[in-house]
């Protein structure tokens, strides 16, 4: 009853709201209409995907650099793109939804990808504990929850899959990287995390989710600090990336 009554003022609350202040498309600005949430149908079927078959060049900046499995993102990061202007509301206009969105269509691609039944365990890229305070969230883990969401909904005779965001710690808050090329940006994360509770990870596939992959190092350095665990298996799964020729630095301000 209190279950019904709670759910009953919330729906009310929602509507009042939606009349008050209509949704509207976080990309373009039109009004959502029924049945769209975050961005529009228009922005959706405009939204530019990556290709996430193996071998894709998100997975490319991981050779020789860090044992991965597969990774995969939604859209290349472009100047004045969908995925651009989602991430910029996401990390500094405090829309955590989108973070929950954007992780909701990562759990369809490592579906259609027939990735979604490895996982066990999700480990957002943890931020630096300032600059979580700072923002009040790491979007990353918002991501990792509406991933979470979407893979739990088709396990099939299997446990949930579960997110783990205490086994490691972000030592160092790297000042932003925009002016850094790839070399001072390596040094700069080489040694940023420290892991604890780590026997838990033991054998596990594990799913590593982050916002925007740029050159790949600071996610290369968490990766590589966990080379010692035995039996583990990574993959990557990130809203967008930085694709190879792009002359597009973005603010990596995490
Ligand atoms: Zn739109």
């Amino acid at each position: 009853m209190i279950k019904k009554t709670s759910h009953f003022i919330f729906s009310l609350t929602k509507r009042l709201l939606d009349l008050t202040f209509p949704p509207v498309c976080e990309a373009c600005g039109r009004l959502l209409v029924e049945g769209e949430h975050i961005i529009c149908t228009h922005c959706f079927v405009n939204l530019q995907r990556s290709d996430n078959q193996q071998g894709n060049s998100l997975e490319q900046k991981f050779w020789g650099r860090a044992p991965i499995e597969r990774a995969v993102s939604i859209s290349p990061f472009m100047k004045g793109s969908i995925i651009q202007i989602l991430i910029h509301s996401l990390k500094y206009k405090n829309r955590k939804e989108i973070g929950f969105y954007l992780g909701r269509i990562l759990s369809e691609i490592l579906i259609q990808e027939h990735i979604d039944q490895d996982i066990d365990i999700i480990i957002p890229i943890p931020l630096h504990w300032r600059r979580k305070k700072k923002r009040g969230y790491n979007q990353s883990e918002l991501i990792a929850i509406g991933i979470a969401e979407g893979l739990n909904r088709h396990r099939q005779n299997r446990e949930p899959v579960t997110i783990e965001t205490k086994c490691a710690q972000r030592m160092v808050n790297t000042e932003t990287q925009t002016i850094k090329n790839g070399e001072e940006r390596w040094k700069n994360v080489q040694g940023a995390f420290q892991l604890k509770n780590t026997e838990k990870l033991l054998g596990k596939k594990i799913l590593f989710v982050d916002d925007v992959v740029t050159t790949g190092s600071t996610l290369i350095s968490l990766l590589d600090s966990l080379r010692q665990i035995q039996g583990i298996c990574l993959y990557v799964a990130s809203a967008t990336y930085v694709p190879p020729s792009s002359p597009i630095v973005p603010n990596t301000s995490r």
